[in-house]
């Protein structure tokens, strides 16, 4: 595997395999890889990726001010055992100057009001720019053609179809599926913050995704359903962000009297303790 954070080098690499027919795959991350992360590979390769370039670089921008950036643990040399273990291409890791050398930061802003300010939006206002922003430029300098996201970070993935969209950009963008723990918990980073307590009711998030799901297998009125969430998710001393229920297309609200299509998304941020879980289940 290649490992470097020198841009001209990166370029050198990928411009080389464009020449010779390779189709470059692309997996942007912030380290502290586990299993979700590496099935990305997989995915990525079945959506026809022949080299697989992943980046490992936690982003300040897209942290808020209370946020856990000082804290986001950081593996470098696990993560690129893995990756290495798992036949990645090329790793690239940058330093926070390479990636953000103007200081102070000239501050990049690509607003999506209709995506950014909404669900997890809503709580950090400023998190889908930084995410836009850093994902700009890890595209200008990979060059992928095709970027992979999870659906762990659903409102995440539609965000950058639609900016690839919008900004003619030459790239597929490919979503792929969540990968849990065997009690149902989504993997992350963050569950490593979680007390012994704390991980024991953490499953209890995607419970209540599946109890929605039910409910609207059985057509219940949304709104009861998205109340019944919040209410199962308080009494297990969550402090609940949102629980929603999104056109899976677009993530808008469906209209109470409209009949329920197929293409819907449950979806849920909450708290348990200082310690912020997202999770989200598709109806398709
Ligand atoms: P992160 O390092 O948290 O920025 O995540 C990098 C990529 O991995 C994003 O596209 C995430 O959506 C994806 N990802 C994170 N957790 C999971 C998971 N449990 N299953 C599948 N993909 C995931």
């Amino acid at each position: 595997m290649i490992i470097s954070e020198d841009i001209d080098i990166i370029r050198n690499h990928i411009k080389s395999w464009k020449t010779h027919g390779e189709k470059i795959g692309f997996i942007p991350t912030m380290g502290n890889l586990h299993k979700g992360h590496i099935s990305l590979i997989s995915s990525l390769k079945q959506a026809g990726a022949t080299k697989i370039v992943t980046s490992i670089f936690v982003n300040p921008t897209q942290f808020g001010i209370n946020e856990d950036y000082a804290k986001y643990p950081r593996t470098l040399d696990s993560d690129e055992k893995k990756l290495s273990e798992h036949n990645v291409d090329l790793l690239f890791s940058p330093s926070t100057d390479i990636m953000y050398p103007k200081n102070p930061l000239s501050r990049l802003i690509i607003e999506y009001p209709e995506y950014s300010n909404i669900l997890c939006g809503e709580n950090r206002p400023t998190h889908f720019s930084g995410v836009l922003w850093v994902v700009n430029k890890l595209f200008n300098i990979i060059n992928p053609d095709i970027a992979i996201f999870g659906q762990k970070d659903y409102q995440q993935y539609i965000l950058i179809k639609n900016m690839v969209k919008d900004l003619f950009m030459p790239i597929t963008i490919a979503c792929s599926p969540i990968i849990r723990e065997s009690d149902g918990l989504a993997l992350s980073s963050r569950n490593q913050y979680l007390s012994k307590q704390e991980r024991l009711i953490a499953p209890k998030l995607y419970e209540s995704l599946k109890e929605a799901k039910i409910s609207i297998d059985r057509k219940l009125k949304i709104s009861d359903i998205e109340n019944n969430g919040i209410s199962f998710l308080r009494r297990n001393n969550f402090l609940v962000e949102y629980f929603s229920i999104r056109r899976s297309n677009d993530l808008k609200k469906f209209d109470n009297n409209q009949p329920f299509s197929r293409s819907i998304i449950i979806l849920a941020a909450v708290k348990i303790g200082r310690t912020r879980l997202i999770d989200n289940i598709l109806l398709t």
